[in-house]
């Protein structure tokens, strides 16, 4: 018997004859573990980020929520939610988010934003929450002299080395 080219096996799996008591010296396949959840295409680089996360309250159904409004580079420098919304939506689980009362991060249309844009929504109703809205709760914490610190809601996620989080990192 011959080994034709419709073979489904790769030759180096091609069946050799046992031999009594000899053990294959192979390891078995291990089992890979899966990857960190990130939107970043294979092999291209990421930074490790944490969520900020501003508490709220839903304008439609009054639930009290929270509100992404940018992440956090090693608990230091930055960077707005506007710059990296696109990334957010595509790494971030919704099951994640949603145990820290975080609605999805995705695309919603808005009656200000022709065309709608990638926003945070409400948790219970996915209303949208403004991102001038958020801005604002943002710049009063600032104002009343919170830090973005207080702002880490201890959620990592791995983004694609995109230019604002570039700058941040080695600004
Ligand atoms: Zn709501």
């Amino acid at each position: 018997m011959s080994a034709g080219h419709d073979s489904a096996l790769p030759r180096r799996l091609s069946l050799v004859p046992s031999v009594p008591g000899l053990e294959s010296p192979l390891p078995a396949p291990r089992r890979q573990a899966p990857p960190p959840r990130t939107s970043a295409a294979p092999g291209e680089p990421t930074i490790r980020v944490r969520l900020a996360a501003v508490t709220d309250r839903c304008w439609q159904c009054r639930t009290k929520v929270r509100a992404v409004v940018g992440v956090l580079l090693e608990g230091r420098a930055f960077v707005p939610f506007d710059e990296v919304a696109e990334e957010l939506a595509a790494a971030l689980d919704p099951r994640v988010l949603a145990a820290r009362r975080i609605g999805p991060i995705a695309h919603r249309d808005s009656p200000g934003v022709e065309g709608g844009y990638i926003s945070n929504g409400c948790v219970e109703c996915d209303a949208l929450l403004g991102r001038f809205a958020l801005e604002d709760l943002l710049r009063e914490h600032l104002a009343g002299g919170g830090t973005y610190g207080q702002l880490d809601i201890g959620i990592p996620v791995e983004l694609p080395a995109v230019a604002p989080l570039r700058r941040a990192a080695h600004g």
